[in-house]
């Protein structure tokens, strides 16, 4: 499974690299794995998940800047 280098960490996963250096990489804590079919799919899942929970955080906060935005 995917797991970020801080549980907190809410960082979209990206496919990153070519060839045989190809790694699933999260864009903030730099963790990263290979990309087999289940972390695709699981990268896939989780970067859904915290695209729905900034939308929430950002609908739920008003006049909060959101600095972590990339
Ligand atoms: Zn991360």
């Amino acid at each position: 499974m995917l797991e970020h280098r801080d549980g907190h960490c809410t960082g979209n996963w990206r496919l990153v690299g070519s060839g045989e250096d190809r790694r699933i990489a999260c864009e903030r804590c730099d963790a990263s794995f290979r990309p087999t079919p289940e972390n695709r799919l699981a990268a896939i899942d989780e970067n859904y998940a915290g695209i729905y929970l900034r939308r929430l955080t950002a609908e739920g906060v008003a006049q909060q800047d959101d600095r972590d935005a990339a």
